[in-house]
């Protein structure tokens, strides 16, 4: 019984008006009673007036209790309603039911007042209970809503700067440490650029504060722009923003990026209506060679950033002056690679190849050189990165194609007809097959050189990614009548599926496999592998990198085939070549002579 509260209504159902009297007067004192003579009258009863708890006799005549009771429990209104079912002495099988039903308590008739009084009361008090518990539950979940969105908001004026919605300052630190704790633990390198624009100050103090922040703004969407999504970009305040690149393999990565936000920081702004340029200055340190700890590597990021403000703005530096050096080397021999053509300083040099059987030279690879009028003579490795970086591989591999089938059939017109042309192509030039097998055929075409005499060297890293693509590309060119071999055998997935699955006629193993050639060595059992491999595969094989006479008898044991090496020659300019085509210049290696091929 509560006495403070409102007072309860008890809904009493039963068919017998004595039983209702009865009913009635035990709970009349306490709560407000409500009565329905059966199970229709008792249902409408329950949804209008919503009782606080109902009294049911089970045996009634049309609809009995259980299924009245069955029906409050079904219904959302009704649901929670406490009932009590009124049964004959001791009936337990309809206990049982009556419990399926949904009923929470039984009463025995005839009833016994006291018991009528204190199961009312127990259940009410209950269902208050209840009742005041899911208020309570409600509120407080409503609460926990209103504080997370408080603390969201919180947080992100806490993380984000709120005028560009890039990390703030804090968010950065928090992100750099956590990019020190992965490079140690997963020895991952990354690099820390700060960017800093060159006329911020400039543009509020002549266009206003509103316009700086439009700048603001932005800038941070062309830098966000630049990047990957697992990158971060921040701005620390004012002007000044700095990027983490994660898991970088090279500091030329970082380079790119540092070029790309020049670029995106020297186009154009427009704000008020006008065009207004302005540029940036990039100071990258990298992660473990220029710091172990975010401090050590914010602290030198931001004096690169400096050196290169210093440097005349609109420019990036590193900030190791060895890296430095590097880069910006590469920057000028890039630049400078484009005049190289105009200004006819690539060349090429042509290195024989030799059946070991016979003597016979085979044939020769051209190999490109770029005579750089400071440098000196520069070989692959130090410009065909960089021209692969431009695109300018287009050009270069184009014009060695060209030029050296111009040279060599020369060669094959004076009489070595069965001298093989062998020129390597880059990952770069096979992405747009199409082009490529035109560039070849016109190549072919306009120099008269015969198709059967030129073999394309490829390595297996081209044939990733699209192997389908690749394989088209690849069985166009032996349809011109060219061979295929595969270049650096041994040193990417050496993949038989791949040698089976394209039309390749011809692997060069790597000259790493030779260095060490000796005769109980792990590579020779390598080379004798392969060997054996290619004879069932019906390839040939050429062993690059020959240069000892060892190494040679190694692989006359193991069946060796065609090798190229310094043993018998190094790479020879135009002229030389001719010279030992013609017997004036002998082959390396004491037995081997220069037989017409
Ligand atoms: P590669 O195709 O494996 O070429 C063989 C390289 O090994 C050449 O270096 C050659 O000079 C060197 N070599 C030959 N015999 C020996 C030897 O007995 N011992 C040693 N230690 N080295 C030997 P190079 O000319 O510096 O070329 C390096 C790479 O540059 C080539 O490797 C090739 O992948 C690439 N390359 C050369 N010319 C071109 C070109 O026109 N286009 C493209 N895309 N790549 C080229
Ligand atoms: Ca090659
Ligand atoms: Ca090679």
């Amino acid at each position: 019984m509560d006495a403070t509260g409102p007072m309860s209504t008890v809904l009493v159902v039963d068919d017998s008006p004595d039983n209702i009297r009865l009913l009635g007067n035990i709970l009349v004192r306490d709560y407000r009673v409500l009565f329905a003579t059966g199970g229709r009258e008792a249902m409408e009863s329950a949804l209008t007036n919503l009782p606080d708890l109902v009294l049911l006799d089970v045996m009634m005549p049309e609809i009995d209790g259980f299924s009245v009771c069955a029906w409050l429990r079904g219904q959302e209104a009704t649901r929670g309603i406490p009932v009590i079912l009124v049964t004959a002495m001791n009936d337990i099988e309809a206990e049982t039911r009556g419990f399926d039903a949904g009923a929470v308590d039984f009463l025995n008739k005839p009833v016994n007042p006291a018991a009528v009084r204190a199961r009312v009361a127990a259940h009410l008090a209950l269902k208050r209970q209840r009742d005041d518990l899911e208020r309570a539950n409600a509120q407080l979940q409503e609460e926990i809503r209103q504080r997370k969105r408080l603390e969201a908001q919180l947080r992100e004026q806490a993380e984000f700067d709120a005028l560009t919605g890039l990390p703030n300052r804090k968010l950065f630190h928090d992100r750099l440490q956590q990019a020190v704790l992965m490079g140690e633990r997963r020895q991952r390198n990354f690099a820390l650029l700060f960017v800093d624009l060159d006329r911020f100050k400039w543009v509020n103090d002549t266009l206003g504060h509103d316009a700086g922040d439009v700048l603001l703004v932005e800038v941070a969407k062309r830098l966000k722009g630049v990047v990957r999504k697992s990158d971060t970009v921040a701005r620390l305040g004012g002007d000044e923003f700095t990027i983490i690149l994660s898991d970088i393999l090279h500091e030329s990565m970082a380079e790119l990026v540092a070029r790309k936000v020049l670029e995106q920081l020297s186009t154009p702004f427009i704000l008020k209506s006008q065009e207004v340029a302005i540029s940036g200055s990039v100071g990258i340190s990298l992660y473990p060679t220029d710091g172990g700890t975010p401090h050590e590597l914010s602290r030198n990021a931001d004096s690169a950033m400096y050196l290169a403000k210093q440097s005349g703005r609109n420019a990036y530096h590193f900030f190791s002056e060895e890296i430095d050096r590097q880069a910006h080397r590469r920057l000028t021999l890039e630049g400078e690679m484009r005049l190289a053509f105009q200004k006819d300083e690539f060349f090429i040099d042509y290195q024989p190849k030799v059946r070991l059987t016979t003597g016979c030279l085979t044939g020769l690879e051209a190999l490109v050189r770029w005579d750089h009028p400071r440098e000196g003579v520069l070989f692959p490795k130090q410009f065909i990165p960089l021209a692969e970086g431009t695109g300018m591989i287009t050009e270069v591999g184009a014009w060695v194609l060209r030029t050296a089938c111009s040279d060599a059939v020369c060669w094959i017109e004076e009489g070595f007809a069965n001298l093989k042309l062998a020129v390597n192509l880059s990952s770069l030039q096979f992405r747009d097959g199409e082009k490529l097998v035109q560039m070849v055929e016109e190549t072919l075409n306009e120099t008269g050189f015969p198709a059967r005499n030129l073999e394309l060297e490829i390595t297996e890293s081209m044939m990733l990614g699209n192997t389908e693509q690749a394989s088209t590309t690849l069985n166009r060119l032996r349809e011109l009548g060219i061979s295929i071999a595969m270049d650096d055998f041994g040193t990417g997935f050496s993949s038989l599926a791949l040698l089976k699955s394209l039309p390749i006629q011809v692997i060069k193993i790597d000259r790493s496999f030779v260095r060490d050639l000796s005769p109980d060595g792990r590579n020779s059992a390598f080379t004798s592998a392969i060997l054996s491999m290619a004879r069932q595969l019906g390839l040939d094989v050429v062993v690059e990198g020959v240069e000892s006479d060892q190494q040679i008898q190694i692989l006359k044991e193991q069946g060796g085939d065609e090798v190229q090496g310094f043993f018998f020659s190094p790479p020879l300019g135009k002229d030389s070549f001719l010279d030992l085509l013609h017997g004036r210049l002998p082959l390396g290696g004491s037995d081997m002579h220069i037989l017409p091929v």
